[in-house]
């Protein structure tokens, strides 16, 4: 047995099949769930396991490696889900010619048993490769919709952004859930979009304009998202029709001195106002970033200088009437 990364070992049995697969996989995990003492104090385990076999499940190395992080994974984030470990974060948005909140836009987050609180560049490509993608997503949006109604029950109705990965493109029940949960539950008063990034789209043009285009007609926005990173054409972007172009933040990081920065952003706003779209700053950090991107013409920003995405309860406290002052 050798380690792998961090907490993964992988078991390599040779001339074994499926029954011997399954048999070695028991008495590993029969093993590990007994307690073991270590400098006087006791400790449990829980580990998760995925056997692949070769050549059905791979012909080299590597890809039975990514076949056992897909099963292992699949597992995990699919129980995470059950047991309600997901959780939604939301950050603001602000609209750039009033300065007042109108968006929010919903970030997940894993609050998990043994590795504390993952960030989604920790676990969305496991969820995309394992499938649980799909579950996901749902989820994320179905909690975004509902958190939106509460807010819109405190008077603050505001528009909602959920992020979607390629993957979803190919989820033949994601429009149709997605119709189920506008008669149902109802979409947010001010709106709800969906974002892709621009590089994701690259990935599958045909796919996005396909969905974003059933999106339009149900009356969901949607937005190209990190937009200037993904060496997407002119022409990508008329075939999309996204209702909001995100400016990548690491064209926001250099405003309002660097003039390479300057230039590409000017651009960006201009292309987007040609194209009857809404264009938002993403990250900006400073107050001088804001300013820089108000005089461009911007429509929305989000980024630190106004607020980090924080969990739902804080985010709803915002904008709860503060508590009574106790008399006598
Ligand atoms: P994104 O959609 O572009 O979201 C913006 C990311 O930048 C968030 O990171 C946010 O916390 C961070 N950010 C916001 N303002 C600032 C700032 O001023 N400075 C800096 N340095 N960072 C800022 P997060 O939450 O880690 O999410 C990373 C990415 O993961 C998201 O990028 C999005 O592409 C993806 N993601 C998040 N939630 C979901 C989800 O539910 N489904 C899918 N498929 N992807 C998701
Ligand atoms: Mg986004
Ligand atoms: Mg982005």
């Amino acid at each position: 047995m050798s380690l792998l990364a961090g907490r993964r070992f992988v078991l390599l049995a040779q001339r074994s099949d499926a029954t011997g697969a399954e048999a070695a996989a028991r008495r590993v995990m029969e093993a590990l769930q007994r307690p073991f003492t270590l400098d006087g104090m006791s400790f449990t385990v829980t580990a998760s396991l995925g056997i692949a076999l070769h050549p059905a499940d791979g012909g080299n190395l590597d890809e039975l490696l990514r076949g056992i992080d897909a099963v292992a994974n699949d597992f995990e984030l699919r129980t995470a889900i059950a047991d309600g470990q997901l959780e939604v974060w939301y950050q603001p948005g602000l609209d750039a010619h009033t300065g007042q909140l109108n968006c929010m836009e919903a970030l997940v987050r894993w609050n998990h048993p043994q590795h504390g609180l993952l960030l989604p560049g920790e676990f969305i490509e496991l969820a995309e490769i394992s499938g649980a993608i799909d579950d996901l997503t749902q989820w994320v949006i179905d909690r975004a919709v509902r958190d939106s109604h509460r807010l819109s029950a405190l008077g603050r109705p505001l528009l909602v952004s959920c992020n979607l990965s390629v993957r979803n493109l190919h989820d033949r029940l994601l429009l149709e859930w997605l119709d189920e949960l506008a008669t149902t539950v109802g979409l947010p008063d001010s709106g709800l979009y969906l974002e892709l990034t621009e590089s994701q789209i690259m990935e599958d043009p045909a796919g996005a304009s396909h969905v974003l285009t059933r999106l339009a007609e149900m009356g969901i926005g949607s937005a190209v998202d990190d937009f200037g990173t993904g060496y997407s054409s002119l022409s990508m972007l008329l075939h999309v029709r996204a209702s909001v172009l995100k400016i990548d933040r690491s064209f926001v990081d250099g405003l309002p001195h660097d003039t390479e920065d300057h230039a590409i952003v000017t651009t960006i706003i201009t292309l987007a106002a040609a194209l009857g779209m809404t264009v938002t700053a993403e990250g900006i950090e400073t107050e001088e970033q804001a300013d820089a991107l108000i005089a461009l013409g911007c429509d929305r920003g989000q980024g630190w200088r106004y607020s980090k995405a924080v969990p739902a309860t804080d985010f709803e406290a915002m904008f709860s009437p503060a508590p009574a002052h106790p008399t006598g």
